[in-house]
């Protein structure tokens, strides 16, 4: 078949038949250079993988006490977290080869290809053993059989048998190697996967918190060239960037790196790293302005009915920086916010930030009397809020402590006709209060919008010391520094301690990072001098 393709001008698009890299579509690396220490953020998920490097080192350890090897495990969460990295950091660590693959590569339009694939991969890796196999988005091959998919739906399912039937055939043959898998979505795989003996342990990988941040910021600082103390920076950054991972904070050291290069900079500084974070956020900021004074007035009021509505709501998210420079991502202007660490939010919360939200459309109202289509975004999140609370979170006393699945089946609706009639009934009714409360707010504070809003025309940037200085202290404390927002909660960094068992393996790996920190020196020494 590959040579039919093949004279037809090598159709592009076909791994494996005919294409550069041979029949092998997996790569393979001998000699990474990933190690523990460059995966920061995700402690608990490291510890979990730790003892794998410890079986693959010192299997007879395990063995002599009766312990069966796990299998494999499966990294969990969100993109750009970590997961593929952990998996190269493993096989970096323990000194073994790393084979890896993305799952929607098996799957071709060749029947029997998969299965083939699948077969070889695991062929090579038990010649190479000990060594870890990794299958990124194994959800391509694992989904839930008998659930369908685009076309090849048989192909698929004997692709996830073939795997399941090589993952078995280890425990007999007892070669060492340790199958790591990653994916966003774990709850649509096949629970065969999962069974004991397979990927016998699913390892959450999240969005790193506060502390997980200084970590992460500190590994990917390392490499730059700044005059700045690295941890105070770390930590300045960590309590800005809520909700980034991994990805998302190597992204910005290097814009931050880029942008001073553009500037012509000899190092890299503070407002550098700032700018590039709005960057990641907003994305590139416009040279064009097609803004119309009049529309640009309106983003002016817009934002600045966002800014003083969260000024004076309680439970408003502090505010960082109010801007009318158009964006890439189809933004006019923002005000950024920082929001809690973590999602737990009472009924008033939840409130008071809908009023924060409906707050620039509030502004245009009260100021020129109509409204404009800038608010769709703002209204999208209303929206999902308000359901949430009601249908979700049981915060509605209408329709009571109930949560409801929409996931399960979406076409039919896990409640009656008349809830569906009450949900809608309530999700409006919140609104229209929230609306009414922010033009009452809004009326009584026009003066304060006024100001910020021509203050942004003339300037385009406001940050928070501006709010400051043009309208006094936030009526409400804030936490807003790193340590006020690590307060009470055990140390101000990450908690890196290991298990007993695992201490002698920390101790080595760190023996040898030291080392090679010496060994780094004395090359630097040796070449300056
Ligand atoms: P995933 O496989 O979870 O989608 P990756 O492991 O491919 O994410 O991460 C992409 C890049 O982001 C990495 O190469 C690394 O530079 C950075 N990164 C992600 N998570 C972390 C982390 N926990 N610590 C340090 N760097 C990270």
């Amino acid at each position: 078949m590959g040579g039919m393709f093949k004279g037809m001008g090598g159709m592009p698009g076909m791994p494996g038949q005919g294409s550069s890299k041979g029949h092998k579509v997996y790569e393979k690396a001998t000699a990474l250079k990933v190690n523990f220490k460059d995966v920061a953020g995700c402690e608990e998920a490291k510890l979990e993988i730790m003892e794998f490097v410890n079986f693959l080192k010192n299997p007879e350890h395990y063995r002599n006490l009766g312990a069966k090897i796990p299998r494999g495990a499966i990294l969990q969460g969100p993109p750009g977290t970590g997961k593929t990295l952990l998996a190269k950091a493993t096989a970096g660590e323990a000194g073994v080869p790393f084979l890896s693959i993305s799952g929607s590569e098996f799957m071709e339009m060749f029947v029997g290809v998969g299965p083939n694939r699948v077969r070889e991969m695991f062929k090579d890796a038990r010649e190479q053993a000990p060594c870890i196999v990794f299958i990124d988005e194994i959800d391509a091959i694992g989904g839930k059989r008998g659930q369908g998919g685009m076309g090849g739906h048989d192909e698929r399912a004997n692709t996830l048998n073939q795997l399941l039937v090589e993952m078995d055939g280890f425990s007999t043959g007892a070669a060492d190697v340790v199958v790591l898998a990653g994916t966003n979505r774990e709850d649509t795989l096949d629970p065969a996967l999962l069974r004991p003996g397979r990927f016998d342990r699913q390892i959450y990988v999240g969005a790193p918190d506060i502390k997980g941040r200084v970590s992460i910021f500190m590994v990917h600082l390392k490499p730059l060239k700044t005059d700045l103390v690295l941890l105070d920076l770390a930590k300045k950054m960590a309590t800005m960037t809520p909700g980034f991972t991994g990805a998302d904070i190597a992204n910005v050291c290097n814009e931050a790196a880029l942008i001073a290069a553009r500037h012509d900079c000899k190092s890299v500084e503070e407002h550098h790293f700032e700018q590039a974070i709005e960057r990641v956020v907003g994305g590139l900021e416009k040279k064009s302005r097609v803004l119309s004074p009049q529309e640009k007035r309106t983003v002016a009021y817009h934002e600045a009915g966002h800014a003083i509505s969260g000024w004076y709501l309680e439970h408003a998210h502090p505010l960082l920086k109010v801007s009318i420079v158009p964006r890439g991502k189809g933004a006019l202007g923002y005000a950024m916010y920082l929001p809690k660490e973590l999602s737990l939010h009472t009924t008033d919360q939840l409130l008071d930030m809908i009023c924060m939200t409906l707050g620039g459309r509030a502004s245009e109202q009260i100021i020129f009397g109509k409204i404009s289509t800038g608010a769709s975004d703002d209204l999208r999140k209303v929206t999902q809020w308000v359901y949430g609370m009601i249908i979700q979170y049981g915060m509605n006393p209408q329709v009571g402590h109930l949560s409801f699945d929409l996931n399960q089946n979406p076409y039919i609706k896990p409640f009656s006709e008349q809830t569906s009639h009450l949900i809608d009934a309530e999700a409006r009714q919140y609104v229209e209060e929230a609306y009414a409360r922010t033009i009452q707010l809004l009326t009584e504070k026009r003066a304060d919008v006024e100001l910020v809003a021509e203050e942004l025309l003339k300037n385009e940037v406001l940050t928070k010391e501006d709010m400051v200085r043009l309208l006094g202290d936030r009526p409400w404390g804030e936490k807003s520094t790193y340590d006020e927002l690590v307060a009470g909660t055990g140390g101000d960094m990450e908690d890196t301690s290991v298990p007993e068992g695992l201490k002698n393996l920390k101790d080595e790996l760190d023996a040898k990072d030291a080392a090679e920190l010496v060994e780094e020196d004395k090359r630097e020494k040796g070449t300056s001098a």
